[in-house]
Formats: structure tokens, C-alpha cells, sequence
């Protein structure tokens, strides 16, 4: 048996936290490799750091380096803490040249580059401290980054998807010979080794998929991602307080919530682990005992009308006008190659007669409508409807049971949001629809309160 077990930043947050999760992963006496997200924080202060190199050569990286010397001084032994320090130094010095680098590339794809790049940093930083961590409390637990676990990327910078074969050949040559000899490997998650050598990052939140990528390739029987949260719940704890945690899950109603707002699990983490049929389980580092939720092919069908609802705000509808849109099959490929291209997100396609809508991040907007207006000879008009967000309402029988879509949209009357668009039939297990983001979160409440309860 061989086990996953990924750590988000919160589980590595602190020395306090490192060290718990330390004692969970010596706890575990199956064979394992770990996965480990940056502390909390530190991605958000790579990119803050970006922003001042922008225009400044030389960045302050004190306090970064003091956070990690701060963890790591509360739990190592002095011995390991002598040999630690230079290992992160080396670290952080690879930051301060990654940071002169991306000062001086020019605007355009090298500056993506650099951006992922310099992103990635903090899960090289986190590993080897908690591989240290480890080490001083006994276990024998090796830092490896992705390049020398073997993890490969293809696509895109800021939205890289792992070569699942390569990778697979790349981990059972380097990191299941270390798990053979009794060591537990600490790899860095959130990044793999793009097709140019340099590191291309899987999306904000992507060490989820680098846990579920790296049980694919090792063909382990499980992933585990350890989190802040009991498990994977009704809704966002944070804004349905007395959200309860679901004990089993399918394949498909994860994938469909993480898409689509969850932010549990980044939405890639589950394709990985469907392929080769292993199990993901979402668990509480802060409550190792708890039950955590179980995510498999299928399960027993509950009963209920609504399992679990999640919400992406910061939506946009874009709408492009053509007459008779419907009668131009190829009309409808070069509008949706252009609204689409460079790596834009879509979240739903409808169409009409002369229209056809497609809701995407506010963000990715102007480059979309900027490429459509290129098109001038077959658009007519294109509108832009910002400030909406997407509700994912999951269920049994969501779609095959009468009367269900009318009583959801009963409730977003009731919580006085007009509904802007609609994706239903496409999947088999959730409804979609966008309002505004003004009632988004009215909305989930709502539907949580009357159809799955306080
Ligand atoms: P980590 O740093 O461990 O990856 P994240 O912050 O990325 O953790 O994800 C955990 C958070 O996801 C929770 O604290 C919770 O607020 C949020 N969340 C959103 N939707 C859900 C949901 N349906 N179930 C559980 N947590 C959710
Ligand atoms: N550290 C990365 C992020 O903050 C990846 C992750 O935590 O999963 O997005
Ligand atoms: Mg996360």
C-alpha cells in the first residue's frame, strides 16, 4: 500500500504547524511520499515581491527567510538547524537571481516566465524545512523539488498540466526506490518542469493536483490532501457557517464543485486519480482523527435534492452578435478560438439564434473582446456583462428528478436574484446558473437552508 498525503499552507503555516503535521505523517504506517504546498502566505508575498521588482532591482528577502528560520528554530535540533540554514540560504539566493531575472525580462511571454517561476519559489523553501522538521524528530525524510522528483509539465505559464506518462516513468526511477529504502520523500508541489526546462506552475492552489499527479504516477492506492477544514463540506464554511462535511463523494460532484468554486480542491485534482481509480481523501490537519470525506468512482446515492453548493464570483458574460450565428458552423469555431485563446477559462457556452455567450473571469476580459473585435467582418456587436458569479448546485437526481430546477430557481427568486444565465444538461449531476455578484452569497445561503439545513 502506498499513500499520497498532501499539505496545504495552512498545515505548514508555522513550526507549530509543521510540527503537527510532522507527527501525522509519522503516524501513517503505510508507505508514503508527501506533498507540500508553500506556508500560508508565502505565494502571496512572492508575487507582492514581483510587483515592487517591477521597479526596483533588488528585492528584501528578510522577511521571508526569517519566517521559515522561525518555523524551523521551534522544532530542530541545533545539529540539523547548522546544516539546515545554508540549504535555505542557497534557496533563497536562487530567489534574489530568479527576482534580477524577471526585473530585467522584456514585457510579454518571457515575463510570464518569470512570474511562474518566481511563484513556485515558496514550496522549495517549505519542503526542505519540513523535511528537516522531520528529520529531527527521527523520521528519514528527504526534500525533493520537481525537477528532481521528475514531475513534467506541458502547456502554458500560470496554467501548466502534468505529462502524466513521463512523469510516472520519471517517479518510479527517482522517489519509489527512496520510499523502498524506508525514506519518505517531501516534494514540492504547485509546479512541474515545463517542455523548455524551466518551471511551469499548475495554477493557484495547484499542489492539490501535484499530490494527485504524483499518486497517479507512483500508482499508490490513495492521495490524501490535508487541509483546515473537516473534509469537504455543503457549502463554504465561511459563508454557510454550519456547512456539514460530506462523508463519501463521486468523482464527478468534486470535480464539478472544485471547477466551479470549491476551494478545497483545485479543480484539476481529481482527473489524476479517476485514471488510475485511486481514492482521494480530504482531511483536517487540524483533527487527524476525524473521518475526513472519501472521493471514489461511486457511491450509494443519498436521497438528497441538494448534496452541495459552491459559488465562483467575478464573472463575465460575453456576449458576441452575429445574424444567423447558429447557420455558420464555422463561424462559431473562429468566434469561440478567439474568445478562448491564450489559456482563458470559460465556465459556460450558450447560444441562440444570432448570439452566442460566454461566461469567463472578469479578468481575462479585455484580451477576449479585444481578438473578437478583430473579427469585424462576421461580429456585429460585442457586449460585456461584468460583476456576475457562477452558483454549481450539486444533487442527486439533479437533472433526471421533475420539479427540481424549478424549486432551486424558486429560492434565487426568493433571495431577489434574477438568474442571467443558465447550464443545465451538461453534466449529470449539477445545475448551474449565474446572478449577480451582489446576491451570490444570498443565494447560497438560501438554497442551503431550505434544501440541506442549519
Ligand atoms: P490549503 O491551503 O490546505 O490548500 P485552501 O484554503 O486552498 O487550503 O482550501 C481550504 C478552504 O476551502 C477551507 O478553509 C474553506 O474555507 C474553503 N472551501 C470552499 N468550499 C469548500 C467546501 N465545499 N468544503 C470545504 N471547504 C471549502
Ligand atoms: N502555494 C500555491 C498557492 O498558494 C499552491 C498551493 O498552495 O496549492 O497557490
Ligand atoms: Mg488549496
Amino acid at each position: 500500500m502506498i499513500k499520497v498525503m498532501k499539505f496545504g499552507g495552512t498545515s505548514v503555516g508555522s513550526g507549530a504547524m509543521m510540527a503537527k503535521t510532522a507527527d501525522i505523517i509519522m503516524h501513517e504506517r503505510a508507505r508514503k511520499a508527501v506533498v507540500v504546498s508553500a506556508m500560508s502566505g508565502v505565494t502571496n508575498m512572492l508575487i507582492a515581491m514581483m510587483k515592487e521588482a517591477e521597479q526596483r532591482q533588488e528585492a528584501d528577502l528578510q522577511a521571508l527567510r526569517q519566517k521559515h528560520i522561525d518555523a524551523a528554530q521551534a522544532t530542530m535540533t541545533p545539529e540539523l538547524l547548522d546544516r539546515y540554514v545554508p540549504q535555505l540560504d542557497q534557496r533563497v539566493d536562487g530567489l534574489r537571481e530568479a527576482l534580477r531575472s524577471y526585473h530585467a525580462a522584456p514585457r510579454g511571454h518571457e515575463k510570464k516566465v518569470w512570474y511562474d517561476i518566481i511563484s513556485s519559489w515558496g514550496e522549495r523553501l517549505s519542503s526542505l524545512t519540513l523535511a528537516f522538521i522531520l528529520r529531527s524528530k527521527g523520521c528519514d525524510a528527504i526534500a525533493l523539488t520537481s525537477e528532481e522528483a521528475g514531475i513534467v509539465a506541458t502547456g502554458l505559464p500560470g496554467n501548466g498540466t502534468a505529462d502524466l506518462y513521463t512523469t510516472s516513468i520519471n517517479l518510479k526511477a527517482r522517489v519509489l526506490p527512496a520510499i523502498g529504502r524506508g525514506q519518505t520523500p517531501i516534494i514540492t508541489g504547485f509546479y512541474g518542469v515545463g517542455p523548455d526546462g524551466r518551471p511551469m506552475t499548475f495554477g493557484r492552489g495547484g499542489s492539490d493536483y501535484s499530490g494527485s499527479v504524483v499518486a497517479n504516477g507512483l500508482d499508490a492506492d490513495a492521495v490524501e490532501i490535508w487541509t483546515d477544514v473537516d473534509g469537504f463540506m455543503t457549502a463554504d464554511p465561511r459563508i454557510v457557517p454550519k456547512a456539514k462535511t460530506l462523508t463519501v463523494m463521486d468523482y464527478n460532484e468534486a470535480a464539478e464543485l472544485a471547477y466551479f468554486g470549491a476551494k478545497v480542491l483545485h479543480p484539476r485534482t481529481i482527473e489524476p486519480a479517476r485514471k488510475k481509480d485511486l481514492e482521494v481523501w480530504v482531511k483536517n490537519s487540524f483533527n487527524p482523527d476525524g473521518e475526513g470525506t472519501k472521493i471514489c468512482r461511486l457511491r450509494q446515492p443519498s436521497g438528497s435534492m441538494l448534496r452541495s453548493v459552491a459559488m465562483k464570483k467575478d464573472l463575465s458574460i460575453v456576449k458576441v452578435y452575429s445574424g444567423e450565428i447558429v447557420y455558420q458552423p464555422g463561424l462559431v469555431n473562429r468566434i469561440l478560438e478567439n474568445v478562448l485563446a491564450d489559456g482563458v477559462t470559460t465556465y459556460a457556452i450558450s447560444t441562440s439564434l444570432s448570439t452566442l455567450a460566454v461566461l469567463m473571469p472578469s479578468e481575462q476580459v479585455s484580451e477576449s473582446v479585444e481578438r473578437l473585435r478583430a473579427l469585424k467582418d462576421d461580429v456585429e456587436k460585442v457586449e460585456v456583462k461584468d460583476n456576475v458569479s457562477l452558483i454549481c448546485a450539486v444533487g442527486d437526481g439533479m437533472l433526471q428528478t421533475c420539479g427540481v430546477s424549478a424549486q432551486v430557481f424558486a429560492t434565487v427568486a426568493d433571495a431577489g436574484a434574477n438568474v442571467e444565465m443558465i447550464s443545465e444538461g451538461a453534466s449529470d449531476v449539477a445545475l448551474n446558473f449565474v446572478v449577480s455578484n451582489e446576491r451570490a452569497v444570498d443565494v447560497v445561503v438560501k438554497l442551503h437552508q431550505r434544501y440541506i439545513g442549519d
